[in-house]
């Protein structure tokens, strides 16, 4: 059996170590060559301007040549006015890329220099600089499709009971189970039964590499459910006409076959048809995104369920990556995505409050008016 790459050598290139034995300047320089590929020249946030602008090392900043003005590394990024030092940043994308089911907020709290609403904070603008900075251009080659239900479970009654007695009580009293509010039926609240409206479908679209390579990109949208309308909508922007389909046989996708080559595999009688047709790959996202909600989250709510989908494929898709190389990955996007726009001031009350359907309005949704959860 081949070694699991987690637990290679090549994988494990970084440590927590190593980025303590780092001094500050060489981290200032890490930040600076993620940022603009370069380790002399800057790109002014202001005007744009490409040049070996005036170093004010004693603030750690550069004025601009063209227009004057000083600017830092993080001025203009995901990291813009931060009050943590570098190294708390680098520590907490350290922690990032090795919780591989994804981190929570207090988790990185108990590890590093950060409350729990900074943590929480940080944590969303790596997951936003991984949304915004996703690569949506058509799949091609072997196409793996499936939909996946997460969140809008109600509890289920605290007494087993209950169900019996009000049908008893119900029948006693001469009323008509029938007409009875739903969750009366069920023997639960209004409020629980009403989780239900936060179901929604994850949507994965894998596109397969070489045999034994697995899934090479990877796209997830959520729709508010697994039907033919979302699907082939979804399938018309993500999936180049080229590409071949693979599916399970859910009605979803009975009309694939009128745009794309198309095959459906029967879940119920086998893993692997005979003419090697599954859909192991979307299975496999599915379960790192399960565990997420299981493990680290307890719990979904719509509002950000995209963001976390988005995060899940990046980690798919990198997962054949080192530490080292994942964790520029991840800095280089949060330097170049711009200011965040989800979670700058979050705290003070400028929240996005709206969930992204079908990944919609990915590129204009501004903060909410605010939203208290
Ligand atoms: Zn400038």
């Amino acid at each position: 059996m081949t070694q699991h790459y987690l637990t290679s050598a090549a994988y494990r290139d970084l440590t927590i170590h190593s980025i303590y034995a780092m001094s500050d300047s060489e981290i200032h320089a890490l930040f600076a060559r993620l940022r603009w590929g370069s380790t002399t020249h800057q790109g002014c946030p202001a005007c744009g301007a490409w040049a070996v602008h005036y170093s004010r090392p004693q603030r750690r900043q550069w004025r601009c040549r063209e227009c004057g003005r000083d600017f830092s590394v993080t001025s203009a990024t995901a990291f813009a006015s931060h009050k943590k030092p570098l190294r708390s940043i680098l520590l907490a994308a350290f922690y990032y890329v090795t919780g591989v089911k994804g981190l929570a907020g207090l988790g990185l709290s108990r590890m590093g220099d950060y409350s729990p609403k900074a943590a929480h904070a940080t944590l969303g603008k790596m997951r936003e600089s991984i949304f915004r900075t996703q690569d949506f251009t058509p799949l091609t080659g072997i196409v793996e499709i499936d939909g996946g239900y997460f969140g809008g479970k109600p509890r289920k009654p605290n007494r087993r009971g209950r169900r019996n007695h009000q049908l008893i009580a119900d029948r006693l009293a001469g009323r008509n189970p029938e007409r009875q509010r739903p969750w009366h039926r069920s023997g639960t609240t209004r409020q629980n039964w009403e989780k239900r409206r936060n179901r929604r479908v994850v949507m994965i679209f894998r596109e397969k590499g070489a045999p034994g390579e697995g899934a090479i990109r990877s796209i997830a949208a959520v729709a508010s459910a697994e039907d033919d309308h979302h699907a082939t909508e979804l399938i018309a922007r993500y999936v180049a006409p080229s590409a071949t389909i693979m599916t399970d046989e859910s009605p979803a996708y009975a009309g694939v076959s009128k745009t794309h080559e198309h095959y459906a595999v029967r879940h119920s009688q086998e893993y692997v048809s005979a003419e090697g047709i599954n859909e192991n790959q979307a299975e496999s996202f599915f379960s790192r995104l399960r565990r997420w909600e299981y493990g680290v989250s307890h719990g979904v709510r719509p509002t950000y369920l995209a963001d976390y989908a988005n995060e899940m494929v990046w980690r798919e898709d990198v997962r054949r990556h080192s530490i080292r190389v994942q964790l520029e990955m991840l800095l280089t996007k949060a330097l170049t995505v711009g200011h965040s726009r989800w979670w700058r001031g979050y705290y003070q009350g400028k929240r996005r409050g709206t969930e992204i359907l079908m990944n919609k309005d990915l590129h204009h949704s501004g903060p909410g008016k605010g939203n208290a959860q």
